[in-house]
């Protein structure tokens, strides 16, 4: 589907940016409605967002939202606002109060939030209603000055725009749990990186076997392994172990195992 989405009013603070109360409408209508975007382009779906920020006048606001919409040939438009004055619930205002499936279906998706169903009302008086070549849904998500705004901050934006989603396309989004399929997916790959890693700990090993075989310790510095150091230096005290005539001692690995068993028999003791 092609879809339209307007996030209702300009942002917060300015001319035309709708009911505040104990939630800002504004805010709101931005939050579900971005989120209500990504979940339909995620789905496929083509969207155009059809929001306007700045406006000198409430008219123009308007006037900005219905030529976005109408510059594109849309299947749906959609105009997500927040009521106020008082009541509670969801609905959803279409052309001469026409029921059809979207607007039927994202009342119902709301109210399965825990919200009244006040059902879909005639907006052949709504601006963006009246004006949109497409077929138009305008969403009171509930009302900012009532219980329902405690509520609704429960729940939080993602879920309103979930709960839309379905009633647009009359799919749910999809679950965050893994599938049979996706988890034995996973836990294939994890085995394969646990292989895989056991296979770097083979060869670095191999690695220091390489390096501890053909490394040869000249002084009993820092180079000399720790565990080697008293026996080499026993070894040296006593005369078991020479260097040549610049003092390097030539030991291999394999030497200073032998001169630890020695000094640790007790050989090196003078
Ligand atoms: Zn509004």
């Amino acid at each position: 589907m092609r879809i339209g989405i307007n996030c209702g009013h300009t942002v917060s603070g300015q001319v035309g940016c709708g009911a505040v109360d104990y939630i800002d409408e504004s805010v709101e209508a931005r939050n579900v409605g971005y989120a209500l975007e990504d979940l339909l382009k995620k789905a496929g779906h083509t969207v155009y967002d059809c929001t306007n920020d700045y406006a000198p006048t409430v008219s123009s606001n308007l006037k900005q939202i219905v030529d976005m919409a109408n510059s594109q040939s849309l299947d749906l438009f959609v105009s997500i606002h927040f009521n106020s004055g008082g009541g509670q619930g969801t609905e959803v205002w279409t052309y001469g109060g026409k029921k059809f499936d979207e607007a039927t279906n994202t009342c119902k998706a709301i109210s399965e939030l825990g919200f009244k169903n006040r059902g879909i009302k005639d907006g052949s008086k709504l601006y963006v209603v009246h004006h949109s070549d497409a077929k138009a849904m305008l969403v009171e998500v509930c009302f900012v000055d009532t219980d329902d705004a405690e509520k609704y901050k429960k729940i939080g934006a993602a879920e309103f725009a979930k709960a839309i989603f379905k009633g647009i396309t009359g799919q749910e989004t999809e679950s965050e749990d893994l599938t049979m399929s996706q988890y034995t997916e996973l836990k294939e790959l994890i085995e394969k990186q646990a292989a895989e890693i056991a296979d770097l700990k083979n060869i670095n090993q191999q690695l220091v076997n390489v390096v501890q075989t053909t490394m040869i310790y000249d002084f009993n510095d820092d180079n000399m392994p720790s565990w080697a150091r008293p026996a080499v230096q026993a070894a040296m005290d006593c005369g078991a172990v020479q260097g040549d005539e610049n003092g390097r001692l030539g030991l291999s690995y394999k030497d200073l195992r032998a001169i630890v068993r020695e000094y640790r028999c007790g050989l090196y003791n003078k």
